[in-house]
């Protein structure tokens, strides 16, 4: 399967680049996971947004659904959308109000997850982990069948021990490092440290850092990750455009 970065930064969009949005791609199945800011045009340069299969989101935070809105405009008003196409809205129902935003007849369907059930989306099987966060979140373990590959996503979430089992073994351990070392079990977010003692404490194949902040040396950000991870796991910064292969 294949990664591309939309946008990654945490909370606000900064010079050029936009918030929390991924597109994943396995066979012909575009999946588009959260829908920050600026990824209705970014994603245009990657994919006709009429060709989306499905979209989930983590959370309803702003920075992970503020394109959510004119994406279903997209659907609803481009002349070449097929009458018949409705765009299907993975989420959460823990929020009744975002809940009932995902759908607009004849335009998109929400539908609802739940941590306990396995969902089959297209060509993945996902699970659900809640995370720590000031609203209701979830993490998305999400394995390409046909391959067994899997791409394990935290949305946001401050530490959490139970990732070193729910990421187990994961061939890309995407992680929420909104913040530097020294801010250690923060109520909403990792630390580049933090993100390294779960990739190693799951042994995972990667780590791709994401979320990140608008300020201060990513390279820094990254070198704290790689530490905490040790030498034999890959440490990457996400980045607008970004591809990973899966
Ligand atoms: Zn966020
Ligand atoms: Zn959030």
């Amino acid at each position: 399967m294949k990664l591309t970065v939309l946008g990654c930064l945490g909370a606000y969009p900064y010079k050029q680049q936009g918030t929390t949005s991924y597109l994943l791609q396995s066979d012909d199945f575009n999946l588009l996971i959260d829908a920050g800011s600026a990824t209705l045009v970014k994603l245009q340069e990657h994919l006709d947004p009429l060709a989306l299969d499905a979209v989930i989101l983590s959370h309803y935070h702003h920075d992970h659904i503020a394109d959510l809105g004119v994406l279903q405009y997209y659907w609803q008003l481009h002349p070449e959308k097929d009458p018949e196409a409705v765009l299907p809205i993975y989420g959460h129902t823990r929020d009744e109000f975002h809940f009932s935003e995902l759908t607009i007849p004849g335009v998109s369907e929400g539908h609802g997850y739940f941590e306990a059930e396995e969902l089959k989306i297209g060509p993945f099987l996902i699970t659900f982990m809640e995370t720590i966060h000031p609203v209701v979140c979830y993490a998305m373990r999400i394995v390409e069948e046909s391959t067994g590959k899997v791409l394990v996503f935290t949305g946001d979430s401050g530490y959490l021990e139970s990732f070193a089992s729910f990421a187990k073994e994961a061939d890309l351990f995407l992680a929420d490092t909104y913040l530097f070392e020294g801010n250690e079990r923060h109520r909403a977010h990792f630390t580049s440290k933090e993100s390294g003692e779960l990739a190693k404490a799951a042994n995972v194949k990667q780590l791709v850092l994401t979320h990140l902040p608008q300020f201060g040396d990513l390279e820094q950000l990254k070198e704290e990750a790689q530490r905490a991870a040790g030498a034999d796991i890959q440490v990457a910064l996400a980045a607008v455009d970004k591809v990973f292969e899966i």
